[in-house]
This record gives C-alpha cells, sequence and structure tokens, in this order.
C-alpha cells in the first residue's frame, strides 16, 4: 500500500503534470504528451479534441489522436479546478481539472500514478461566443424596461415562433420522438439557440410512460434522474411512479418552452446530399407536411422497439397475448392463468403485479437473470454519488455523472467486480433461496453485474423491488425453457411442458435503435450505421471486437447529419450535452472535424 501523500505535495504533483502535458500540446508535440501517459492508460474525450466520444487506449493511440487533432484543437490553459482539491487515493491521485480549446472551454479529470497520467477525461461543456443564457451571469433579463411602441410580450413571441416554425421556417434540428431523450435534448438546443423541432406520434408529452404497465415506478431513485437544468423538488419521492414523471415531463416541455408536436408521427426520412438536408414526412393531427431539417435525431427509444417473437399456434391462441409494453395491467386478469415469458425488469414486475391482483402467474426463464436487490444496489452500488448521503456530502448532480464519465469501459468491469461481490454476500440468503427455487442467476459474464449487462446489452437483469420473492417461495410458479408453440389454450415448451394459459405476455425485450432508422430512411441506412449501443465486451449480447464506446449513441454515425439519442435518464442528461453541443457547432459553422469515427461490425 502506497503512503498517502500531504496535500500539498498531491497538488504540486498534478500542477506539474498539468504543466507538462500542457506545454508538449502547446509545443505541437504528440510523443512529448504521450510519453506523460502510463503504458496502459485511458484517455476519454467527449467532444473536447475528438468532436467524437472516443477512448483512447494507451500512448500510441493518444499519440495517433493528438497527431490528427492538435493543430486545430488548440488547447490551453490547463489547471486544477478552482475549490477542488486533488487527492491521492492509494497511490492514485485524482483531480478535477479545467481547460480550454480553440472552439470552447473544457473540463475534465486526471488519475496520476507515478507522476504520469493513467486515466484521463476530458469534455466540452460550452462553445466560445455561443454561452447559454444562464446564471451565474448570463440570466436573461426577460423583459426590456422603457416606453416601446408595439413591443412584443413574452406569450406574443412564443405564439409567433410555434406558428412559424416548420411552416414558413424550417428547424435546423428535428428531434423524432419527445420521450425524456427528446425533450432533454430539446431544452439543451433552445439554450444554444438552435432552432428545433421535437415530434412525437404520441398524444401528450409522457404518454410512453403512462401507457406501460400501471405498477411501473422507476427503478433508479431521484437522485440518478434529474432532467438537464430543472431538477425535481425536495418534495419528490425516491423512486417516482410512472404516471408521475408523465406529468413530469410533460410539465418541462412548457417550462422549457419547447416547440413539442404532439399527435405528429415522422413516417419517411431521406438525406440530400447536395442540399444538405433532410426530407421529413410527418402526419400533424392526421395532416401530412413536410419538413426539412439540416439534422436529424432519432430519439424514438431504446426500449421503445419490441422484440415481439414469432411462435408458432401464436394464431391459434384464444387468450389474450401481448408484448410487455403492451400489457395493460392485472385488472382484467384477476384468477386467470397468467404465462409471462421471460424474466428481467418488466416480467418480474408483471408477475408481482398480476399476482397482487389474484392471478395465476407462471414465468417462464429462457436464460440466466441477473438480480439485485433495490436497496442493497441503491446501498452498495450507487449511495456514493447519486444519494441523500452524496447530496449531503457536496456530491452534485453534474460532478457524479463526470465521476462515472471519467472511468473507461475497459476498466470499468474491474471497478464493479467488487461491489457485486458485496452485494451477494450481503443477500447471500436470498440468492440461495432463489437458486433452490429453481432459478437460473447470473452475474454477468465476468462477475461485474447489472451495469455492466447495461451497457453492454441493454437487458438481462432485474432489480428487486419485491417480485423475486414471489419466485422464490414459488407463488410465482417458475417454468424453465425455450417456448416452442403454442396451443388454443396454453404455452408448451421444447421439453413438453404445457402451461395452461388466459394471458401470455412476452417481456421478450426491444431491438437495437437502428431498427427506426430502417422503419424511417431506408434498410441500406440502418446497415450502413449498424448497431446501437454495446461496446464490443465480446460478452453475452454484445459481440466483440472492442469498441470502447456505446454504438453510434450521442455521436456521428456513419450516415451524415443522423443521430441516435437516448438511453436511461442519467444517461440522456449528461450526454444530451455533448450532443447539443455538436448539433450547434454546425449550426454555428465552427469547424467538427471529426476523428476516428467508428467502425461498424455488426447491423443490429
Ligand atoms: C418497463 C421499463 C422501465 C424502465 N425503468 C427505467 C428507470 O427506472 N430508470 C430509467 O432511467 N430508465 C428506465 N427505463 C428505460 C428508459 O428510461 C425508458 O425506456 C425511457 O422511456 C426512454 O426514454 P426515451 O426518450 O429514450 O424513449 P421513449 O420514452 O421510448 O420515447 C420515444 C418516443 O418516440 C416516439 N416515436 C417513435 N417512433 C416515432 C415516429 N415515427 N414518429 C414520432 N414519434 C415516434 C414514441 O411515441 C415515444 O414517445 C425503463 C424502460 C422500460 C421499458
Amino acid at each position: 500500500m502506497t503512503a498517502t501523500l500531504p496535500p500539498a505535495e498531491i497538488a504540486t504533483g498534478v500542477m506539474t503534470w498539468l504543466s507538462e502535458f500542457g506545454d508538449a500540446l502547446a509545443a505541437g508535440d504528440p510523443a512529448a504528451a504521450a510519453a506523460l501517459f502510463t503504458e496502459d492508460c485511458f484517455w476519454r474525450d467527449l467532444i473536447a479534441f475528438t468532436w467524437n466520444i472516443k477512448t483512447m487506449e494507451g500512448p500510441a493511440a493518444v499519440e495517433e489522436m493528438l497527431a490528427a487533432t492538435l493543430a486545430q484543437v488548440q488547447p490551453s490553459g490547463w489547471r486544477i479546478t478552482d475549490g477542488e482539491e486533488p487527492a491521492d487515493a492509494g497511490g492514485v491521485v485524482e483531480a478535477w481539472i479545467d481547460f480550454e480549446t480553440a472552439a470552447g472551454r473544457g473540463r475534465g479529470h486526471v488519475r496520476l500514478r507515478d507522476g504520469r497520467c493513467w486515466t484521463l477525461l476530458t469534455s466540452l461543456y460550452e462553445l466560445k461566443g455561443h454561452e447559454e443564457p444562464q446564471a451565474p451571469g448570463r440570466r436573461p433579463k426577460g423583459v426590456q424596461h422603457g416606453a416601446i411602441r408595439e413591443r412584443t410580450t413574452w406569450l406574443e413571441g412564443r405564439q409567433q415562433e410555434a406558428s412559424e416554425l416548420g411552416v414558413a421556417e424550417q428547424p435546423y434540428v428535428l428531434i423524432i420522438g419527445g420521450g425524456q431523450a427528446g425533450i432533454g435534448l430539446g431544452a439543451r438546443l433552445r439554450q444554444l439557440g438552435v432552432p428545433t423541432i421535437i415530434v412525437d406520434k404520441r398524444g401528450r408529452p409522457g404518454d410512453q410512460w403512462r401507457s406501460r404497465y400501471k405498477s411501473l415506478c422507476l427503478h433508479d431513485p431521484i437522485w440518478y434522474d434529474h432532467m438537464p437544468y430543472l431538477k425535481f423538488p425536495d418534495t419528490w419521492p425516491v423512486f417516482s411512479p410512472k404516471d408521475k414523471i408523465a406529468d413530469w415531463l410533460e410539465s418541462y416541455t412548457k417550462i422549457m418552452e419547447l416547440n413539442y408536436w404532439p399527435s405528429t408521427e415522422a413516417t419517411s426520412a431521406a438525406y440530400d446530399e447536395a442540399a444538405g438536408e433532410w426530407t421529413v414526412h410527418v402526419e400533424r393531427d392526421g395532416q401530412r407536411m413536410v419538413l426539412r431539417p439540416k439534422q436529424l435525431v432519432l430519439a424514438t427509444g431504446m426500449s421503445g422497439k419490441p422484440n415481439q417473437p414469432s411462435f408458432p399456434g401464436m394464431d391459434e391462441f384464444r387468450g389474450d397475448q401481448h408484448h410487455s409494453s403492451a400489457h395493460p395491467g392485472p385488472d382484467a386478469y384477476r384468477g386467470k392463468r397468467c404465462v409471462v415469458v421471460g424474466s428481467n425488469n418488466s416480467a418480474f414486475d408483471i408477475c408481482g403485479a398480476l399476482w397482487e391482483n389474484g392471478a395465476d402467474v407462471t414465468m417462464v426463464q429462457r436464460s440466466s437473470t441477473h438480480i439485485v436487490k433495490s436497496d442493497t444496489l441503491m446501498d452498495i452500488g450507487l449511495s456514493a454519488l447519486y444519494s441523500e448521503e452524496a447530496v449531503a456530502a457536496g456530491m452534485t448532480t453534474d460532478k457524479a455523472d463526470m465521476v462515472f464519465a471519467s472511468i473507461p469501459y475497459r476498466i470499468m468491469a474491474q471497478f464493479q467486480t467488487p461491489l457485486y461481490e458485496q452485494m451477494r454476500e450481503k443477500d447471500q440468503d436470498f440468492y440461495d433461496r432463489l437458486e433452490a427455487a429453481g432459478f437460473d442467476h447470473d452475474w454477468g459474464d465476468d462477475g461485474s453485474g447489472l451495469f455492466m449487462k447495461y451497457l453492454r446489452r441493454g437487458s438481462g437483469y432485474y432489480i428487486d423491488v419485491g417480485s423475486a420473492d414471489l419466485v422464490a417461495n414459488g407463488d410465482v410458479k417458475l417454468a424453465r425453457g425455450q417456448v416452442d408453440h403454442l396451443t388454443e389454450d396454453a404455452v408448451v415448451l421444447e421439453d413438453g411442458t404445457e402451461l395452461p394459459a388466459d394471458l401470455v405476455v412476452y417481456a421478450t425485450g426491444y431491438n437495437s435503435m437502428n431498427g427506426w432508422a430502417a422503419d424511417l430512411i431506408s434498410p441500406e441506412v440502418a446497415d450502413r450505421v449498424g448497431k446501437c449501443w454495446g461496446l464490443g465486451s465480446d460478452t453475452s449480447k454484445d459481440p466483440g471486437p472492442w469498441e470502447g464506446e456505446q454504438r453510434n449513441m450521442w455521436k456521428p454515425t456513419q450516415q451524415q447529419a443522423l443521430w441516435f439519442h437516448g438511453g436511461n435518464l442519467h444517461q440522456s442528461r449528461h450526454y444530451s450535452l455533448y450532443l447539443a453541443l455538436q448539433l450547434k457547432a454546425r449550426q454555428a459553422g465552427v469547424p467538427t472535424p471529426v476523428y476516428g469515427l467508428q467502425e461498424v461490425h455488426h447491423r443490429s
């Protein structure tokens, strides 16, 4: 164990490194800069150097990236962030840093080992000359004092904008999908002065949450879930019921003054390279319109495109059957025989609610699932960054997001595994009971648990809020195996097991977001951009090769002017900043040469 250094010495070490690093960059010397990194280093860049979301692994990759970007980026002003003391955690010195580039201002985080950089995070948070009009210092006045003839009120201005945008004036950005992702990004673009329209086929903002099964509450706690700019009030519950979050999102679109078109379905989109714009056909309240944005964002939901299985006999089945996304809730199924195919979050939530309402419930487990108890996950997995205690200790949402972002994906599993070992130990009793009930439980391919599963494949887990015990104690019956076919009144598994059913719910997950591009644009474009999500970890449902960042999310794709946005509330909040800045830079004519545009290895 390395002895901890005194604070002054820690700060001096960081300042020395920053100064040498800054000098090498100012001298345009990528090799000298790369020599300041350890052999096993990582540099994660969120659009500051690469106009991409990219992690460079090893000094050679650092040098190569700098050789390609340095002349244009012109970084300077490397310093420790005011008020942030560097700290030494067992031989790794950590510090928050600020810097500038020719285009904007950045912040980041550095971890030093023996005076050399092990991990570096650089991120751009604002563009010079395009700073957001917000406090401190730039809050809009909201009024023009004086005597002004024919003054336009705020309301008149808003009404005029709403009536003209998309009709007399084309939006620069069109966001298809007005869930939390679309509106969070829309809010940032509004603050950046980018004319934007958000279209959603549903009738009201928040309807995607309203339409989900009625027992649903967010599985993540409030500190993880804030939208950009507008925090939930202190009276808000830790776990938001779905209709409450829906109402919050609806209010958000108003408060943040978004140009949100409800009941508007995008039906097709095509890119005209010569004109540098999209032609997007939409039906707004049944009326056909054409929009011509320069940039198109698909915020159509990572959990929005149901993976609907097809089993022989489905057409003969006489009961109700639907995908989990269409499950109305348990009310109609009291006393009925319900078979839920799947064993992840939705499956457990739906089984629990059906059981609570007096249904006879069977879960069909087709492959292993990872389960953690909600309290345990909050306590061991999230509390250091997203909790009441973290807030009390001075942790802000922004800072927590940056801490998370500072851990390179390649080594994140090794940070996560010990946490899940603690969780296993804490709830060993529970896992013993689950396994005794025949439940096939896993901890992820490499034992790294829930968050890595989420990043790699976006599925394969349940955050237990009570339903797992129903399976463990047999109240919800468990059947294991693949579905072979359906009969008029039963689900039949491959081993011949027959499960009589009045209702079958297919809790079989969701498809990759590039499927939306296939539907709206063309299968060729969907194939060209390739699979969305996953890291290339070569674990289940996340095939290699290693890609190092989430495929296609929040960054340039192989289709010019096409972007994907989404994820959970935390990711939507944090990464919408970088997507908004990439779009703003293009609108403002700031050069945005993309370094290391991702290659496509998988189509879906
Ligand atoms: C059951 C369940 C529980 C979840 N729990 C949590 C949780 O606890 N915490 C968390 O952070 N995340 C959770 N998620 C994941 C994620 O946060 C949600 O799926 C969330 O709704 C994603 O937001 P989004 O804006 O990316 O997409 P969505 O909310 O799916 O919104 C996409 C929108 O696109 C619209 N759309 C699609 N096609 C078109 C078109 N052609 N034209 C116009 N509009 C279109 C849809 O109408 C929809 O409103 C959960 C997901 C599910 C399914």
